[in-house]
């Protein structure tokens, strides 16, 4: 377990909203890469793909963008979507499910909130009893010809700074008893607690470890177990 200032931890005795990221951080893939590969027939179109990968990575393309194309080459349909969310509970991150029962039964408030797609998130909320209105990702568009053209752009998490328009939404509407605890492998998680939408940031490298996030993180979780021994030490 790395460094902990006990004194930010928020007061565990009062109802809080913990808000999980869901790639990474609730199951072990990256949905959509995980998607695109299995729709690949060959090896010159998964090449183009990490190219648009790594440039959307970069900042040269922006992600919306970046996001159409891989699924236009990939030819990903919809029953595509609907596969992968029959088999996403195989990869939930081990040891998760005792996190998730935990807080339940502390009565803390859940959230998951995911720049992935509702269809995927959808099956593994149900597992660890979020309910569907506190869950919050993309929702992918399909054309004419049943291929899946990207996103639904009125969606926030379509975009740069998603995460933090939805938990602003969140709290302006009451809905974020306590402090809010953002969970998540990604910088765009610790940009949610940067921005100050969060009080507080638990990085979770259970399945990624992202250099910048352990740095910056106030605490930094290797394993589902001990983010557990940590809760159950703030809470019991
Ligand atoms: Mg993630």
């Amino acid at each position: 377990m790395t460094k902990i200032n006990m004194t930010r931890f928020p007061d565990m005795a009062r109802r809080n909203s913990f808000v999980f990221d869901f790639d990474s951080t609730l199951v072990t893939i990256e949905t959509l890469d995980t998607l695109l590969k299995s729709c690949l027939s060959d090896d010159g179109t998964r090449r183009r793909i990490d190219d648009i990968t790594a440039r959307a990575m970069n900042g040269e393309m922006d992600f919306d963008a970046s996001l159409s194309e891989r699924l236009r080459l990939a030819k990903v349909k919809a029953a595509h979507f609907a596969r992968m969310a029959g088999e996403i509970a195989d990869f939930v991150t081990p040891g998760m499910d005792g996190v998730m029962d935990f807080l339940r039964r502390k009565d803390q408030e859940l959230f998951i909130v995911s720049g992935g797609f509702t269809e995927i998130v959808r099956p593994v909320a149900g597992l660890f009893g979020v309910p569907e209105g506190h869950c919050f990702a993309n929702d992918y568009i399909t054309g004419a010809d049943g291929f899946v053209t990207g996103v639904r752009a009125e969606n926030p998490l379509a975009h740069e700074g998603g995460k933090q328009r939805v938990l602003r939404a969140l709290r302006e509407e009451n809905r974020l008893p306590g402090t809010v605890v953002m969970l998540g492998d990604g910088m765009s998680d610790y940009g949610v607690y940067a921005d100050g939408l969060a009080g507080f940031f638990i990085g979770c490298g259970f399945s990624a470890v992202r250099p910048g996030v352990k740095a910056a993180a106030p605490v930094f979780m290797e394993t589902a177990a001990e983010l557990l021994s940590l809760l159950e030490t703030l809470l019991d």
